[in-house]
């Protein structure tokens, strides 16, 4: 199986970027991962600090999807997440949303065992790894990792993990698949400003989607997830429902009326993050009643 080291670290997507490797749809292989710290915080006397900004948000790529064209959509699998055995978390006074709450700056390092982040000598909570940043390249212009979009990158959405599928639009030839910012355990809203940070290797597959679907968007065996990100709450309600309707109506051939009575009946409108330059948001749909529309 083809392996990307984490060697291969870049800090925007970009249609400028040279390829890391060459991938073939249907081709199972795996990308290295390092932390959103560029492995810069190893104890708890490491700090995040200003210098360490042009390597935050490391992603490893780019793949060059080959057959991939402008307009076609990428489907990507995650077959499977491991990681490293420890996660780091970086708080700091005005940082995130609880900025106001924190006092100095604070790092912890977080053991990974047996399938359990150790919080505490009393608290440990189930690992479910997800995948912080993962997107293609935009056209034109590049974006810094950290900030999301409609090209994916920083999305913070603790579904896309692994046995989740994300689809992302293809803005350029070959796509440029790029992702890194795993998370061991993160919950809705980011607030402190990260996850349980953490390093690893993700074993990936990837095709053409034939659904027009809206992206980027995330399917596991329970539910449609679509994605949105803007800078403020409101204006990315408004994307992830304006997405989850397209899907109904152009998807599934639902009535424009009967598919937002549907949304407003089993559909689940929730914040992925709060933290990073645009805010994201994503709408649920359980696909156990999306099967009987
Ligand atoms: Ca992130
Ligand atoms: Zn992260």
């Amino acid at each position: 199986m083809k392996r990307i080291s984490k060697k291969h670290a870049i800090y925007a997507m970009s249609a400028a970027n040279p390829p890391a490797a060459h991938v073939a749809m249907g081709e199972r292989f795996v990308i290295e991962t390092e932390d959103c710290y560029s492995a810069r915080l190893k104890t708890k006397k490491d700090v995040f600090t200003k210098k360490m900004w042009p390597t935050v948000n490391p992603v490893t790529g780019p793949i060059f999807a080959e057959g991939a064209r402008a307009g076609d959509i990428l489907k990507v699998e995650i077959l499977g997440i491991r990681t490293r055995d420890w996660a780091v978390m970086c708080v700091e006074h005005g940082a995130g949303a609880l900025g106001d709450f924190i006092r100095g700056i604070e790092t912890v390092i977080l053991p990974i065992r047996a399938g359990k982040l150790i919080v505490s000598d009393r608290l440990s909570l189930p690992v479910n790894t997800m995948i912080g940043v993962i997107g293609t390249a935009p056209k034109g212009k590049g974006v810094l990792t950290g900030t999301p979009g409609e090209h994916g990158a920083n999305m913070d959405t603790r579904e896309i993990t692994a046995g989740a599928t994300v689809y992302l639009p293809v803005n350029v030839e070959g796509a440029l698949l790029a992702l890194g910012d795993l998370h061991a355990v993160m919950g809705d809203g980011e607030v402190c400003i990260c996850g349980a940070e953490t390093a690893g290797e993700v074993t990936l597959r990837i095709s053409i989607e034939k659904r027009p679907l809206p992206t980027p968007c995330v399917e596991n065996n329970t539910e449609m997830i679509f994605i949105g990100s803007a800078r403020r709450l409101d204006d990315c309600e408004k994307i992830v429902l304006a997405k989850a309707h397209r899907y109904l109506t152009d998807c599934l051939d639902m009535k424009p009326n009967d598919a937002a009575r549907l949304m407003s009946l089993v559909g689940q409108l929730r914040v992925s993050q709060v933290v990073d330059p645009l805010k994201t948001m994503k709408f649920l749909l359980p696909k156990k009643y999306l099967a009987k529309v």
